[in-house]
């Protein structure tokens, strides 16, 4: 499709990274751009506009200059129920993400990388061994620099792209060559009418416009992605992750045979060569990131990567900050940082993949979590809980029957000094909070940060 003849006219709704990322693609291909945003631009991105001569507005929208635009280009974090968004639609506007925009504008084969934990690690990870291994590849989606913006100022042959269900949902012709699902539990629900099938619906947005020259990567022991595929077939060729042994000697996929006497021994079977390699040592320790580590092999596989690159790059990967971040031993008390952990599925791996007696700091904005799923490792794995967040009562009614000791606090400082008289030699601090920041923190990283410094001055 030619996009310039169909789409003359491009208005753009959300000044974030995507947004001017768009525009600046847009201006550059000939388009008209006109880029609104309801509240105030960072300065960063109306110094980009400025320079880049692009129309905009902050503070308002105009419906009558959006509603002359050919095609309409939304940041993901506006729902289609905004009234510019739905006005635009009402009146026939095409309505699409960033990403779907941007897709027109390159051949390069693209690694997408969705689901509702482990994204961001899955696709850091591919990203390295890409790079490792010596090819030119871009790095972008929900991480750093926008699609988009790559796309206009530093094409690249290979892409590998972070991408979120909001995204997804104004996404049609966007199809990776490898897209790889980690997994569906219950997040941001609150977009989708509160329906599971819809959420998952949306992640599978990500197949959609694949063929059967693609690679589709899931997790075998999710049951939610099993029901998403049921409900949404796919065309492109199907290769699960497992952490179980392949059930035939010959299936494709990643499995790691956990269950067997060679425990920590993990497979790729690659179905281009039928190869099978193995990985004595994953550099991110616990399950969840053993299932990132087999789809982001798997994937660099497909690409024909060499094995020694897959092999050194999962073998020496530093993690990333807030996700199981190591941060500090404070008189044999080691201290963990997994700020990123905001919904029940991310915690429950980082409780699972505990080796020692654990003080577990816990709370937040809850969006609606289920403890329950909770219960048995917290019995098996805590020694004690201490609430962080400005209303702590459904956690401590939750985990009030686990005769474990509760203390609630209401700033980090509080709650470093609560878990450290709570913790002895040999235990250990894991700040998971299972929910989300906002109530005592700008986000999680700022969360993330505060635990740092009040451990490191302990
Ligand atoms: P996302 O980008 O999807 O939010 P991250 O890689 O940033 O995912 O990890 C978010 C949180 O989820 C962290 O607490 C991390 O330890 C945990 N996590 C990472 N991978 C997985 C996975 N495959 N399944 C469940 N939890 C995971």
């Amino acid at each position: 499709m030619n996009l310039l003849d169909n789409y003359p006219s491009v208005a753009i709704l959300g000044g974030g990274e995507s947004g001017v990322g768009a525009a600046i693609l847009a201006k550059d291909r000939g388009h008209r751009v006109f880029l609104s945003d309801g509240g105030a631009l960072k300065a960063q991105y109306a110094a980009q506009l400025d320079q880049e001569c692009i129309a905009y507005e902050q503070g308002e929208h105009s419906l009558d200059r959006l509603l002359t635009a050919d095609l309409l280009i939304k940041s993901p974090g506006i729902p289609n129920t905004a009234p510019a968004v739905a006005a635009c639609l009402e009146r026939g506007i095409p309505v699409w993400s960033e990403l779907e925009f941007a897709f027109h504008y390159t051949s390069s084969p693209i690694v997408a990388i969705t689901g509702s934990n482990g994204k961001t690690t899955t696709t850091t990870l591919m990203h390295r061994i890409a790079q490792h291994a010596g090819l030119e590849v871009g790095l972008g989606g929900n991480i750093g620099q926008s699609f988009a913006l790559q796309l206009a100022r530093n094409p690249k042959p290979l892409y590998v792209l972070e991408v979120s269900s909001f995204q997804l949902d104004n996404c049609y012709s966007f199809r990776p060559h490898i897209a790889i699902l980690c997994n569906i539990t219950p997040d941001h629900l609150d977009r989708y009418d509160y329906q599971m099938e819809r959420y998952a619906a949306s992640k599978m947005r990500i197949a959609q416009a694949q063929t059967a020259d693609d690679y589709f990567l899931y997790c075998l022991e999710d049951p939610e992605t099993a029901l998403a595929l049921k409900a949404n077939p796919v065309r492109s060729q199907l290769l699960p992750f497992s952490l179980r042994t392949a059930s035939e000697p010959n299936a494709y996929g990643a499995f790691a045979a956990l269950d067997t006497p060679e425990n920590h021994t993990y497979l790729i079977h690659d179905p281009k060569t039928h190869e099978t390699m193995t990985l004595e040592e994953l550099a991110l320790q616990g399950k969840h990131n053993a299932y990132n580590s087999l789809a982001a092999g798997l994937a660099a596989r497909l690409l024909l990567i060499r094995k020694e690159a897959v092999r050194e790059s999962l073998a020496h990967f530093e993690s990333l900050e807030h996700r199981l971040e190591s941060v500090a031993s404070v008189h044999g008390i080691s201290f963990i940082n997994d700020s990123k952990a905001t919904n029940v599925n991310s915690t429950y791996y980082a409780l699972e993949s505990m080796q020692n007696p654990t003080v577990w700091i816990v709370g937040g904005v809850d969006k609606g979590n289920d403890y329950t799923e909770l219960m048995s490792l917290v019995a098996s794995k805590v020694k004690a809980i201490v609430c962080l967040g400005t209303d702590n009562s459904k956690i401590v009614a939750a985990f009030a029957n686990s005769h474990l000791p509760v203390v609630e606090t209401r700033s980090m400082a509080d709650a470093v000094k609560a878990s450290y008289s709570l913790a002895r030699k040999g235990d250990t601090v894991l700040l998971s909070p299972c929910c989300a920041s906002f109530d005592l923190f700008q986000n999680y990283e700022d969360r993330g940060r505060q635990f740092k410094e009040n451990v490191r001055s302990l």
